[in-house]
Protein backbone atom coordinates (compact mmCIF):
# COMPACT_ATOMS: atom_id res chain seq x y z
CA UNK A 1 0.00 0.00 0.00
CA UNK A 2 1.23 3.21 -1.09
CA UNK A 3 0.94 6.06 1.76
CA UNK A 4 0.89 9.73 0.71
CA UNK A 5 1.91 12.14 3.26
CA UNK A 6 -0.05 15.55 2.21
CA UNK A 7 1.70 18.60 3.04
CA UNK A 8 0.07 20.76 5.84
CA UNK A 9 -2.39 23.31 4.31
CA UNK A 10 -2.52 26.63 6.24
CA UNK A 11 -5.95 25.87 7.47
CA UNK A 12 -5.31 22.87 8.99
CA UNK A 13 -2.62 24.05 10.69
CA UNK A 14 -4.57 27.12 12.23
CA UNK A 15 -6.92 24.00 13.93
CA UNK A 16 -7.08 24.05 17.64
CA UNK A 17 -5.06 27.55 17.67
CA UNK A 18 -6.69 29.78 20.75
CA UNK A 19 -8.58 32.83 19.27
CA UNK A 20 -10.87 35.27 21.08
CA UNK A 21 -14.45 35.58 20.40
CA UNK A 22 -17.80 38.15 21.88
CA UNK A 23 -20.58 36.03 23.23
CA UNK A 24 -23.13 38.16 23.19
CA UNK A 25 -23.67 41.43 25.76
CA UNK A 26 -21.09 43.80 24.18
CA UNK A 27 -21.77 47.28 24.47
CA UNK A 28 -19.02 48.72 22.23
CA UNK A 29 -17.01 50.69 25.14
CA UNK A 30 -14.05 50.15 22.77
CA UNK A 31 -12.12 49.31 25.60
CA UNK A 32 -10.65 46.22 24.01
CA UNK A 33 -9.61 47.48 20.46
CA UNK A 34 -6.45 49.56 21.98
CA UNK A 35 -5.60 46.53 23.91
CA UNK A 36 -5.07 44.42 21.36
CA UNK A 37 -1.31 44.00 20.71
CA UNK A 38 -2.27 42.52 16.88
CA UNK A 39 -5.21 44.88 15.88
CA UNK A 40 -7.52 42.53 15.42
CA UNK A 41 -10.14 44.48 17.14
CA UNK A 42 -12.92 46.83 15.61
CA UNK A 43 -15.81 48.52 16.97
CA UNK A 44 -18.92 47.73 14.14
CA UNK A 45 -20.83 51.01 13.28
CA UNK A 46 -20.28 51.69 16.71
CA UNK A 47 -22.30 49.08 17.92
CA UNK A 48 -20.26 46.06 19.17
CA UNK A 49 -16.70 45.05 18.74
CA UNK A 50 -15.62 42.46 16.16
CA UNK A 51 -12.13 40.01 16.44
CA UNK A 52 -10.43 39.42 13.33
CA UNK A 53 -9.73 35.27 13.91
CA UNK A 54 -7.10 35.57 11.14
CA UNK A 55 -5.37 37.96 13.05
CA UNK A 56 -5.99 37.00 16.63
CA UNK A 57 -3.04 35.32 18.46
CA UNK A 58 -4.99 33.55 21.57
CA UNK A 59 -3.26 36.17 23.99
CA UNK A 60 -6.09 36.94 25.98
CA UNK A 61 -5.30 40.62 26.69
CA UNK A 62 -8.75 41.66 25.47
CA UNK A 63 -10.55 39.80 27.49
CA UNK A 64 -9.32 41.33 30.89
CA UNK A 65 -9.70 44.36 29.86
CA UNK A 66 -13.51 44.17 29.03
CA UNK A 67 -15.37 45.21 31.92
CA UNK A 68 -18.63 43.38 30.47
CA UNK A 69 -17.06 40.68 30.58
CA UNK A 70 -18.13 39.15 27.41
CA UNK A 71 -15.16 38.25 25.49
CA UNK A 72 -14.05 34.05 25.59
CA UNK A 73 -10.83 32.85 24.32
CA UNK A 74 -11.57 29.24 23.37
CA UNK A 75 -9.74 26.81 20.77
CA UNK A 76 -10.42 26.91 17.49
CA UNK A 77 -11.76 23.19 16.54
CA UNK A 78 -12.31 24.51 13.06
CA UNK A 79 -10.88 26.60 10.03
S1 LIG B 1 -6.87 37.48 22.29
FE1 LIG B 1 -5.14 38.95 22.04
S2 LIG B 1 -4.77 38.99 19.82
FE2 LIG B 1 -6.81 38.10 20.10
S3 LIG B 1 -8.24 39.81 19.93
FE3 LIG B 1 -7.74 39.55 22.12
S4 LIG B 1 -6.02 40.95 22.53
FE4 LIG B 1 -6.19 40.67 20.28
S1 LIG C 1 -14.30 45.87 26.05
FE1 LIG C 1 -15.99 44.35 26.01
S2 LIG C 1 -17.88 45.58 26.04
FE2 LIG C 1 -16.17 46.98 25.47
S3 LIG C 1 -16.14 46.96 23.20
FE3 LIG C 1 -14.71 45.36 23.89
S4 LIG C 1 -15.96 43.45 23.93
FE4 LIG C 1 -17.39 45.18 23.87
Amino acid sequence: MVKVNLPETDSSSKKNKKRAHIISGCVACGACAPKCPSGSISIYKGLYAVINPEMCKGCGICAKSCAANVIRVDTATGG
